[in-house]
This record gives C-alpha cells, structure tokens and sequence, in this order.
C-alpha cells in the first residue's frame, strides 16, 4: 500500500491554473500536492496548443502554450510543489476530523483540510477503439498508454495512430517487442519529421513494420488478443498476428469522476461564489475553465484571479487561529524568504 499523504492543498489538475495556485498558496505558507490526468503538467496549453502563441496573458505580449507552462512551473519552483501524474483523482470524502480524502486511480490517497477542483474541461482521457467487444481486450493486450514499457518485452506489438505518441512509442518500444508494427490509415504522419524519418529508416531496414490501413476487428479469446483484423486502402481485409495492441486516437475530454461528488453542477460545470470560489462544499474550492458564475470568462487570466481569491480562504481552512496579514512581494521580506530571494 502506498503511503498516505498529508498535505495543506491538494490540487485536481495541473493546468495554468493549477500550477499558479502552487505559487499563490506558497506565498501563504501553504503545501500543495497536484494531480493530473495527463503524464505532463499544463493542461490544455501543453497538450492542445504547445507550439500556438497566446496573445493575452497580462504584461507578455506574446508566449507559446509551453512557454507559459515553463515559466509557471519556475514560478512555483519555490514552494516544491509535488506532482502525481497519469493518475485520475477518483474519490473524494469528507473525514470525521472535517479534512478531505482524496484517491486515485493509482490508489495514492492524500488527506487535506482543502481541496482543489482545478480540472479545466474535465480529464484528458484517451479515445477508445470504437470495436465491439474491445473491453475485453482492455489492460491485458489492449493499451491505450504505457505505464511500463517492459509490459511490451518479447510480445507482438501493434501500434495505431499517426502522431508523436505513436511515432515516439514505436521507436522507443522496438528493440524491446518481439516484433512491432506501426498500423495508421495513411501514409502520411502528424509527427516530430526527425520521428517520422527514424521510423521509415527502420521500416526500410526490417526493424518494424508499416502496415496502412484501419482497424476492423480483434480475434482472440478473452483478454488475449491472437490478430488484429484491418482494412487497407483497397478495401481488403488482413488479419494480422498480434497479442499486443497500443492506440493512440487522441485524447478527449470529460467531466468523469467529478460529476459524483455532489458539487453543484450547472451544465457540467461546478458552480461557485466569487467572493472565494468556494464550492456548495466548505474546503473545497473551484477554479479556472470548470466553473461558472455570472460573467465567467474562460481565459487564463480569469483562472489566475480566481486562484489568488480562492487561497485567502483556503489558509483560514489550514491555520483557523492565524491572522492573514495582506502583503507585497516587492517589499515583503517574509515573502522573499519564501521566494529564496531574501
Ligand atoms: P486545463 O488547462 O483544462 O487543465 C485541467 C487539467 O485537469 C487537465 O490536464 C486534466 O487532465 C486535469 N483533470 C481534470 N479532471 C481530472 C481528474 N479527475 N483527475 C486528474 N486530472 C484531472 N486562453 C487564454 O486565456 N488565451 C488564449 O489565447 C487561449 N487560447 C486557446 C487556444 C486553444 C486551441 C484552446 C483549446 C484553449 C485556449 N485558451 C486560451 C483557453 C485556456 O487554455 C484555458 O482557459 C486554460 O487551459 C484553463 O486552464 P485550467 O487550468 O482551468 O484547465
């Protein structure tokens, strides 16, 4: 069993909005543990939009999505903030001592005295093979990500899909498979060119297959997989051996473990006050693209403000006998030696 973790703060998502209420809070002296769905910090900016510049984010002109999720992450460098990635935050109940426990699909569990909701359009969460029966198949010899690499050693492989996640695992997974094929539906590729390049090099060698085509259908027993029927351009059928499968579809979005917690729900959003952003549940809080109240922008900036509200109320959840007392970060000398600047 993993150890439990006690915290001030435990944050459901790290996108902008997250990562910047790692820095808010640490500025009160609060701890911050975050989860995320994704195997990478930075929510929508890192996964939809890396390399597209934002135009709107107050005093730079002009930033990638990766470059803002590169300098939160050094702005909250101070305050080691502690990350729980490729994990969703599944349970959550309130403790006899009023605290929060929180679980994951990993089975980490966190108790704190404030939760926060900061989880964007909900989960990125990997598009499925739309076969029936492909359930079956599913964490034995169907895989929509790797959380072990040496899950695939000596096995069959066939990866689908087009873009770097396929490229990237491919060539990272081959010299362990027994033999890997690379399936997508045509011969052109979303990927990093250098991938792309090093993938046909070891399809021109033998190293791996390239096979064009879609999936049609899985054959085997239970959950193992023996082929993997597909359709070529010509509209045939193959049947191609394989006891492994990894797709990569994409990913999507949705609400998921969240929309059970009894938090206020407006259309899949939660809903809040503006004077804290506190949910209909005291201690927990909500900010940034999944909440609504009169006038919610879904801008980063808006998340930004929100976090910065949300934080002076959760310290009175963490230190009920301690006073606030409202500063500076240019002139504070207690503030910079929380930023290690003093
Ligand atoms: P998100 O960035 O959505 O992050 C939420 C994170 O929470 C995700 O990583 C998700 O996996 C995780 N999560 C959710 N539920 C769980 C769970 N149960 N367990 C674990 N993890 C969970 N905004 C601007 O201000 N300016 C722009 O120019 C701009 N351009 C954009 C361009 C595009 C193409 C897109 C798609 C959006 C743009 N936006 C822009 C909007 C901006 O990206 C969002 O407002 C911002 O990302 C919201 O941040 P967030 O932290 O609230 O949520």
């Amino acid at each position: 069993a993993r150890l439990v973790i006690e915290t001030d703060m435990v944050i459901i998502g790290a996108g902008p909005v997250g990562l910047f209420t790692v820095f808010e809070a640490g500025l009160l002296g609060l701890r911050c543990h975050l989860v995320d769905n994704l195997d990478k910090v930075g929510g929508q900016c890192a996964e939809l939009y890396p390399e597209k510049p934002i135009y709107d984010i107050p005093a730079i002109p002009s930033c990638t999505g990766q470059e803002l999720v590169d300098n939160l992450m050094r702005q909250a460098e101070p305050f080691g903030p502690q990350f729980h990635l490729g994990q969703q935050a599944e349970k959550l109940v309130r403790l006899e001592d009023g605290r929060f426990e929180l679980t994951t699909s990993e089975g980490q569990v966190f108790r704190a005295p404030v939760v926060v909701v900061a989880a964007g359009a909900g989960s990125f969460v990997p598009r499925k093979l739309p076969l029936p029966g492909a359930d079956a198949f599913e964490g034995t010899s169907l895989f929509y990500a790797v959380r072990r690499m040496e899950t695939f050693r000596g096995r069959d492989l066939i990866v689908a899909g087009g873009g770097d996640s396929a490229l990237d695992w491919a060539l990272n997974l081959h010299p362990l498979a027994k033999s890997l094929t690379l399936v997508h539906r045509r011969d052109e590729f979303r990927a990093a060119p250098d991938s792309v390049q090093k993938m046909r090099e070891l399809v021109a060698s033998g190293a791996m297959k390239l096979v064009i085509g879609q999936i049609t259908g899985l054959e085997g027993e239970g959950p193992m997989l023996s082929a993997v029927a597909i359709k070529d351009a010509a509209g045939e059928v193959v049947s191609l051996p394989a006891n492994a499968l990894l797709a990569f579809y994409g990913l999507k979005m949705e609400l998921g473990p969240l929309a059970s917690w009894g938090l206020g729900l407006e259309r899949n959003l939660i809903k809040v006050e503006t004077e804290a952003f506190e949910t209909s549940e005291p201690g927990i809080f909500a900010i940034g693209d999944i909440i609504t109240y009169p006038g919610k922008l879904k801008l980063i900036l808006s998340g930004f403000h929100e976090a910065a509200l949300m934080c002076q109320k959760a310290f009175k959840y963490c230190h009920p006998d301690e006073k606030l007392v409202f500063r500076y970060t240019t002139s504070s000398t207690d503030l910079h030696k929380k930023l290690g600047v003093a």
